[in-house]
Formats: structure tokens, sequence, C-alpha cells
């Protein structure tokens, strides 16, 4: 069974290092990634990037904690479905979302995908149902209680059945974190979100300033082991062909 891979950039943030990664220094260039899986049981995204309005008025969207931490170079057009449209695919056929936890730049576009099945980890639901521990982890519920049929996951989940496509628990950046392996015909690849924001995080073990979950995050970090596509990682993601280039 083969999957295709498909990376896509749908804007970029400016953040501090040193809140990102232990020790860090200077500004850091963010991508902010989204990801096309295509079986052929069905589409998957993975994370959603921003909303729209965050074109317009950042702060209006998610609040001036958050645009005072960051700058926004994000534009018409790249939101995902705009990135989905330029590749000729049709934003209301996704079949499933996968989100990896409900942070702004990783849920923000299931707004503009109206038939997908959503699927994350139950833990990151219920963080996100509550309204306290929603607001203590910076999570919008106007971002992913839209209305979407949600299948809720504990754990590992085998999305297709066949190995293929899983979803991975990563707990530690949020309760419920979740990251995605996919079955390339070149191997595995795992796309860390942000279990793992920098590949300098993972070598040097630098976690980023305020987490869900510290030993739980360390935990996840050893559990990797594939070829890894890390969160947030602006060198990185420059070698990271987009689409409709397939990743290979
Ligand atoms: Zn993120």
């Amino acid at each position: 069974m083969s999957v295709t891979l498909f990376a896509m950039t749908c804007g970029r943030l400016t953040g501090d290092l040193g809140r990102l990664m232990e020790g860090g220094e200077d500004r850091a260039d963010l991508p902010i990634p989204a990801y096309l899986i295509e079986h052929s049981k069905g589409t998957v995204l993975f994370d959603t990037g921003m909303h729209p309005d965050c074109q317009r008025d950042p702060a209006a969207r998610v609040g001036t904690r958050i645009t005072g931490l960051f700058s926004f170079d994000y534009r018409p057009g790249e939101e995902i479905s705009a990135r989905l449209e330029a590749i000729d695919r049709d934003p209301a056929k996704i079949d499933i979302i996968v989100n990896s936890h409900f942070h702004f730049d990783h849920v923000g576009g299931n707004a503009l995908i109206p038939n997908a099945v959503m699927v994350v980890q139950r833990r990151e639901w219920e963080a996100g149902m509550d309204p306290e521990s929603a607001a203590l982890r910076g999570f919008n519920r106007a971002d992913f209680d839209l209305g979407h049929k949600v299948i809720q996951i504990d754990g590992e989940h085998d999305l297709f059945g066949d190995a293929s496509v899983v979803c991975l628990p990563t707990y530690g950046h949020t309760p419920g974190h979740q990251s995605l392996r996919v079955r390339l015909p070149s191997g595995d690849v795992v796309l860390a979100a942000d279990a793992c924001y920098f590949c300098r995080t993972l070598r040097e073990r630098r976690l980023p300033q305020r987490v869900y979950d510290r030993q739980a995050m360390l935990a996840s970090l050893d559990a990797a082991g594939a070829r890894i596509f890390f969160g947030h990682d602006g060198e990185f993601w420059r070698g990271v062909p987009q689409a409709p280039a397939a990743i290979t």
C-alpha cells in the first residue's frame, strides 16, 4: 500500500528562540507546516495551519499575549484551502484531519476543511473542551469545535489498518499531542509537529520554556527513530520539497 506525502507552508512566524529552546538566543524563523497524505482509502491532512483571520488582524484572532511573542508573516493564498486548490485538490473532499494538537498554528485552518472527520487524542479533546484547561493551554475553542465529526483516540492509532499512516502519542507539549508516522516507499517518516520544534531540540534535548509535561516530552523524543520532520525548523524546512512536489 503506497501513500503520497506533500508538504505545504501555511505562513510563517518569527519568535524569540529562547522561549522555544532552552538556551536559545536571537529570533527564529518559524515555518508553519501542514501536510497532505493521499492513500487509496482516503485523503488526510496533518495539521491545518493558522486561521485566515491571522492574515488581517492576528491580535483579534489569537490575542495580544501571542502577538506579543510572535510576529506574523501570513498572506492570502497561504491558508490551507488555497494551498490545496493551488495543487488542484478540493478542500471539501478531504476525508480526515489529524490535528497534532490544539494550538492556533496547527488547528486554525480546520474551519476551511468543512467535511473532514477530525482524529485527535482524547486527552487533547478533553483539555480543549474544559474551559479552565483550554485557557491554561492557550486553546481557542473556535478553532476546533466547529461541528466536524470527531474521533477521539487513545494512544497509537492506525488510520487505514495497513500501518501506512499511524498516529503516535507524543504527549508533553500539550496534554494530548500526537505525531504522525507515514510509510513511504523510501522508509518511514515521522511528522513530529511540536513534539520537536527543531533539529536541535532532539540533538541537544533542549525543550521549550513552557510545556505541559517536561518528562513526558523528553520521553516522546526517545520514541522517534525514523526520518523526522521537525515542527518549526526554518533551516530544515528549506530542504523540504513543497507541493506539488511529493516527498520521496
Ligand atoms: Zn506550533
